[in-house]
This record gives structure tokens, C-alpha cells and sequence, in this order.
């Protein structure tokens, strides 16, 4: 019967590999079949080479590690893709890593054009030089163009810009301080720097053609939204992303990828938050007014499909906006803020689960998210018939009260570790030692019995998922500290936040997250085995193929089979 059996032949097989399955035993096999997208079969070398046909295509992996594809359930898409663009200046370590990564932008850029880089975190004592970097450092690699950087300090947000840029913008030793902000100067010349800390970098957004922030997405067009999302789309599968979740998008954005899905160009899958102000309008629209109020968590399918709705309760700590109870150091009457009462974060709770919305609440503070678990607790109680995940988006303090809630019912925590290990550093000086210790404390979570759902909020930080494995696993900060040894995974823990714990947190458990049979063809092999290395290289591994829906989406062109 060779006509049937070509039917049930696999499209695809993996052999000899070391198969991290992330089943409910965390057990290992050596080979896998797919067919149509899905896997068909996971097992021995010998049981799945007995499934192969004429028409199988095998990959022998030579013992390499492969594992589930990997889900950022945190990654502003299009932001990423815009940042793309220009120089990623994630974990450098000098100010002269710094300059040569920009030089190489500069010398492709015509003479004008801006000239764009984006770190993470940086404080004086995370770079060789033991200082932020000033505009004479930018000015020899840029005479032509204006150059600004940007990152995150315990200083508050840092912008560093050349003395093009600086003109550009009308800044001089005049320009007053904006409230709010300071234009960092020379202690003898008062001559500006070239840092402007917090609101002072609005001399500078204002004339630089990218936006500041997600929140100001509005101002992209439309076409640029889909290069950008196409860019990062590209770069994610190169790092082993097979899906992702966008945690706050403009109905543009939404449009946008849409667009894209329809001309077949997305390779990885997409679950979109949308803002809580974009419902909030089509809510009050009465009857049949628009089609939106029809819509709610879930809708879509496994490639692109709307997920919870975003709202914003606090802002962060390194900005000292985080709600607490306890004031920042230095700053006895500074405990952060609320960004709307939470009156009214319990009615919009109420309202989005009424219509099954999923709801994530950004809070960082824990204050902040004491009172947003406890009013997503109280609509679970009101409404328990309603099938819901919510979710707290960050959450990097709970308190003991806040993890029995979450735990009790089934509030999913969604977490970045990889600011574990780019932010550290500043979270020590804006909080001590001991508290800083306390941030995203993935152990107490986890013993708690909450669901954490891994992910990087990239382009804050770098979207390699790797980077935020290796911060769980470690908690090593820039300068190497140990940040809270206690609060640290282990490594199938740490694996389970970015495959399995990610799907549960879009009701997609059942779908991907682990190699199993019937589930989605998503898996990724790597360079070297996570299991086994030492925890340091974590952030050393590199991805060799990515597959999805049983695609090969990412070859690097050293993979040989
Ligand atoms: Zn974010």
C-alpha cells in the first residue's frame, strides 16, 4: 500500500538529538516527526526512523539540544524593529564599545541624517571608564551627523547627545532646565555635556524622527509599523523566538500586522494586548455601533490572536514612579504614584472581565500591585463563571499577601528576569542592597505556586531570551554581584518560563510550549547543551535552526546536518 503510506509518512524528522521535550516529566527523547505543521511523534532514534517515508525529509542533529520554541510574553514588536535600524548598544561595557558600534552607523549614514543607539542600563560603575559617556566622546566619530544615545540610570532616563545634536536641537550654556529635567553641564564652563536626564531629552525627541517611547507609536506611519515588525520578526527567529506577546499596541499596530499575516510574511506568532484606552471608547458605544465590543481575549488563531488587555496602574522604579509603601532612598516623601484611583482601576477591571476579556495590569510597586491583585481577585469572585487568565505584567515586589492571592486564583505573573541583570546595578542606589535583592523574585513566586511567564520587554532590554534565562538562572548583575542568590531557578525552571508557563498565560498550553505529539511544530536547536554548561555561558548560546509549524525558519549558516 505505498499510497497510504506516503500519507502517513512524516513531512519532517529530527534524529539523533537530545530533545528537551518540557513535558509534565521534563523528559528527554532523541528524535521527533512532523507532519502538517504539528508534531506526530517524539520518542527513540529507532521508533520515529520507522516512521520515515520516501518523502521524509531527516535532520541529524548529531546530539545537539533542542528545545520547544521559545515565547516572550513581553516584546514591543514594532518599537524593536525601530531600534533595529539603528546601533543596539545592549551590554556594552565601555564607552569605547560604545563609539565603535555607533562609528560603523555613522559611516553608513549620508552627511545630516540622524544617528541612532539604544542601551539598557548603564551607571558609571558598569562602564570601563567609570563615568557616562559626554559628547566628546561622540563628536570625533561624527562631525557630519547628529548622534544621540539613549538608556536607563539611576540618574533617570539618560540621553547623550553629540554637539551636531546638541545644535540641532537649540540646546546651549542658556537653555534653562525644563521641570522635571537637567541639562547635565560642565562644573567650570557650564557648557552642556551632552547628557539630558529625564524631561530635559525632549529638546531632542522633538526633533528626532523616532518616537521616545511605545506610547508614542502613533506618530509612525503605517508602513513604517510593518518594516518594523518585519525586522524584528527576522531577528527573533534568529534567537530562537517562535512566539511572542505585544503587550500594548495602537489600533495601527494591530493593523499593521494584520496586514502582514494576510501577505504571508510573519514567521513568528503573534498575541496582542491592546490598550485599555482603545476599548474603553468602542464600550460606550451603544447596540450595533461597531464590531469591536464583539471582540475579546482568544480571538484570532495560533498564528495572530488578541490576548489580554493592557492597563497601566503604576510606573517603574527606575523612574521611582512605582507605587510603594516604602519611601526611595533619599526621597523620605517619595513612595511613587498610582497612574489612575483605584476605584477606577477596579471598574475598568470589572468591565473588560464582564466581556472575557483577559486583563494584564502593569504594576511595579507594591503597593501598587497589592491593590491590583486584590481587584482582579474581586472580579474573579463576582464573575467566576467567566474564563479568564489575568495576569500582573512585571509585578517586582510582592508582598506575602499579594503571592497567596495570585496563587489562590490562578493570577498569572508575567515576568522580564533580564532586568535582573541590566538594571541591578541602579536598582541598588535607588533602593539599597536589601531591597534591591527582593526585585523579581522568581524563587518566591514559583514556591508560592504562581504561573510565571517569562519574557524581556525588549527594546528596554535586548530581546534575546537567552539573556533572560541566564538572569533567572543567575541574578548576576552587570558588574557580575549576585542580586538575591536566594531568588534564583534552575535551569528547567527558567526554561518552563519561556515555553510552557508562556502558553499558559495565552490559554495556548494545550497548543505549544512543549514537544509533544498533536502539538505545534515549534522547536529550536542550539549550539550547545543548556542542561549541562555552566550557568555563565547561558548567555553565550546561539541558535542553529528555528522551526515553526514544522518550517524552518532560521538556519544559521554554519548548521550543517
Ligand atoms: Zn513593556
Amino acid at each position: 500500500m505505498p499510497v497510504k503510506e506516503e500519507v502517513l509518512s512524516p513531512d519532517l524528522a529530527l534524529t539523533n538529538g537530545k530533545i528537551v521535550t518540557v513535558d509534565e516529566e521534563f523528559s528527554i527523547a532523541e528524535a521527533v516527526a512532523i507532519k502538517d505543521g504539528r508534531f506526530i511523534a517524539v520518542g527513540s532514534n529507532e521508533e520515529i526512523e520507522q516512521l520515515v517515508g520516501p518523502k521524509t525529509k531527516v535532520i541529524n542533529l548529531k546530539g545537539r539540544t533542542v528545545l520547544p520554541g521559545l515565547n516572550d510574553t513581553h516584546l514591543h514588536t514594532a518599537m524593536v524593529g525601530l531600534v533595529l535600524a539603528h546601533t543596539q548598544l545592549f551590554d556594552v561595557s565601555s564607552i569605547k564599545e560604545i563609539t565603535e558600534r555607533l562609528k560603523r552607523q555613522v559611516e553608513r549614514s549620508k552627511p545630516g541624517e540622524w544617528v541612532f543607539g539604544k542601551g539598557d542600563a548603564w551607571e558609571p560603575e558598569t562602564l570601563k571608564e567609570r563615568r557616562f559617556p559626554r559628547r566628546e566622546d561622540l563628536d570625533p566619530i561624527s562631525p557630519e551627523n547628529p548622534v544621540v544615545i539613549t538608556a536607563y540610570s539611576s540618574y533617570g532616563r539618560i540621553t547623550v547627545a553629540n554637539s551636531y545634536a546638541l545644535k540641532a536641537a537649540g540646546v546651549t550654556k542658556e537653555t534653562p532646565n525644563p521641570q522635571d529635567g537637567r541639562i547635565d553641564r560642565d562644573l567650570e564652563t557650564g557648557e552642556p555635556t551632552g547628557i539630558l536626564i529625564d524631561e530635559a531629552r525632549r529638546f531632542i525627541f522633538e526633533r528626532f524622527p523616532m518616537p521616545a517611547a511605545s506610547s508614542e507609536m502613533d506618530r509612525v506611519p503605517l508602513k513604517a509599523i510593518e518594516e518594523a515588525i518585519l525586522r524584528a520578526d527576522r531577528a527573533f527567529v534568529k534567537v530562537g523566538l517562535t512566539s511572542a506577546t505585544d503587550p500594548y499596541v495602537l489600533p495601527h499596530e494591530i493593523r499593521a500586522y494584520q496586514n502582514l499575516k494576510s501577505r504571508g510574511l510573519l514567521r513568528v506568532r503573534y498575541n496582542l494586548m491592546p490598550r485599555i484606552e482603545a476599548l474603553k471608547e468602542v464600550w460606550s458605544l451603544k447596540g450595533t455601533a461597531s464590531l469591536m465590543p464583539g471582540i475579546y481575549t482568544g480571538f484570532g488563531d495560533e498564528n495572530l490572536r488578541i490576548g489580554c488587555v493592557k492597563m497601566l496602574f503604576d510606573g517603574g522604579v527606575m523612574f521611582k514612579t512605582a507605587w510603594m509603601y516604602k519611601p526611595y532612598r533619599g526621597e523620605p516623601d517619595n513612595y511613587g504614584k498610582p497612574l489612575m484611583r483605584p476605584e477606577e482601576l477596579e471598574k475598568l477591571i470589572l468591565e473588560a472581565h464582564r466581556r472575557g476579556w483577559s486583563v494584564g495590569i502593569h504594576c511595579t510597586g507594591e503597593k501598587a500591585q497589592d491593590l491590583a491583585v486584590q481587584a482582579l481577585a474581586g472580579a474573579i469572585d463576582e464573575m467566576p463563571e467567566i474564563k479568564v487568565r489575568h495576569c500582573i505584567i512585571h509585578g517586582y515586589f510582592p508582598t506575602e499577601d499579594s503571592l497567596k492571592t495570585m496563587s489562590r486564583y490562578g493570577i498569572i505573573e508575567a515576568i522580564q528576569p533580564k532586568y535582573i541583570n541590566s538594571w541591578g546595578e541602579s536598582l541598588i542606589k535607588n533602593l539599597g542592597i536589601e531591597r534591591a535583592s527582593k526585585f523579581k523574585p522568581i524563587r518566591s513566586y514559583l514556591d508560592a505556586g504562581v504561573t510565571v511567564a517569562g519574557g524581556s520587554d525588549a527594546p528596554v532590554v535586548s530581546y534575546n531570551p537567552f539573556l533572560g534565562i541566564y538572569a533567572a538562572v543567575t541574578r548576576r548583575t552587570q558588574t557580575g554581584r549576585v542580586l538575591g542568590p536566594e531568588e534564583r531557578v534552575t535551569v528547567e525552571e527558567a526554561i518552563k518560563l519561556f515555553t510552557i508557563n508562556a502558553a499558559y498565560s495565552t490559554f495556548e498550553e494545550d497548543l505549544k510550549g512543549s514537544i509533544e505529539p498533536g502539538k505545534l511544530a515549534d522547536l529550536i536547536v542550539l549550539d550547545r547543551d543548556i542542561l549541562t554548561i555552566p550557568p555563565e555561558e547561558i548567555k553565550r548560546i546561539k541558535v542553529l535552526m528555528t522551526i515553526i509549524g514544522g518550517e524552518i525558519a532560521y538556519r544559521a549558516p554554519t548548521f550543517k546536518d
